[in-house]
């Protein structure tokens, strides 16, 4: 069976009310695109409003985070059983914003990679190296120990180098190879990978190109409807 190729937006704490309704307007007027599932991880105040909007449609709903807890006194966290009610298909986890401003490490990714796949949805586990890593030849040691921290057995995984979030600068496309491949060979073969870090419109096609890659996790491209799209576009076999 053919791995599933899948596009997914990481909003990350950007939106409004307004703003949120104009883009996934403009998300629909286009979707689905034939052979790619896409997807939406919005903040939590939204997770509604979204939810509202795509009930029925092709783009599916996701979070960004989530608590490790099923339920308790742990003031400002949100439960995996919260979220599927509210329609969540997908929830991000072990995301690098988390893990470097948040202090998550392994142990934690792997108590949320558990209490996602327990509520029913499809855990989007990211993993990847800092620049001093990758300068110091650590990649696939350092991917290769968040990989095995959760015991990956199903989900989705998202290859994303740090050094590559938010900057501008993407990983070339052999480099995105090399590393999906090293993970590859370490999840079940119907496993889709995803690349993440500075995907645009114009570097979307080689990436996805890749043999092993399936498609990709957007960051900030995902805040602009004809971006998004032409990045879902590029993902098409
Ligand atoms: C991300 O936040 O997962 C990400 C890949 O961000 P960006 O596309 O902005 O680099």
């Amino acid at each position: 069976m053919a791995r599933a190729r899948l596009v997914a937006g990481n909003w990350k704490m950007h939106g409004s009310r307004a703003s949120n309704r104009a883009l996934l307007d403009a998300l629909l007027k286009e979707l689905p695109v034939q052979g790619v599932e896409s997807a939406v991880c919005v903040p939590f105040p939204y997770l509604a409003q979204a939810g509202e909007r795509l009930t029925g449609t092709a783009l599916h709903l996701g979070a960004q985070n989530v608590s490790e807890h099923a339920q308790g006194a742990y003031t400002g966290e949100v439960s995996a059983a919260m979220l599927a009610e509210l329609g969540c298909r997908y929830v991000i986890v072990g995301h690098s914003e988390r893990r470097q401003l948040y202090g998550e490490g392994d142990a934690q990714v792997a108590a949320k990679f558990a209490a996602v796949q327990k509520a029913g949805m499809t855990p989007i586990l990211c993993v990847g190296e800092t620049l001093a890593e990758r300068e110091a030849g650590k990649t696939e040691a350092v991917v290769g120990r968040q990989l095995e921290a959760v015991r990956f057995e199903s989900g989705v995984l998202a290859y994303e180098p740090v050094w590559a979030i938010g900057t501008g600068r993407n990983a070339s496309a052999e480099q995105a190879q090399e590393v999906h491949s090293f993970l590859r060979q370490r999840v079940p073969a119907q496993t889709t990978i995803l690349y993440g870090g500075s995907v645009k419109p114009q570097n979307a096609a080689a990436i996805f190109a890749m043999p092993d890659v399936d498609g990709g996790l957007i960051g900030g491209a995902s805040l602009v409807a004809k971006d998004f799209l032409d990045i879902v576009k590029a993902a098409r076999t």
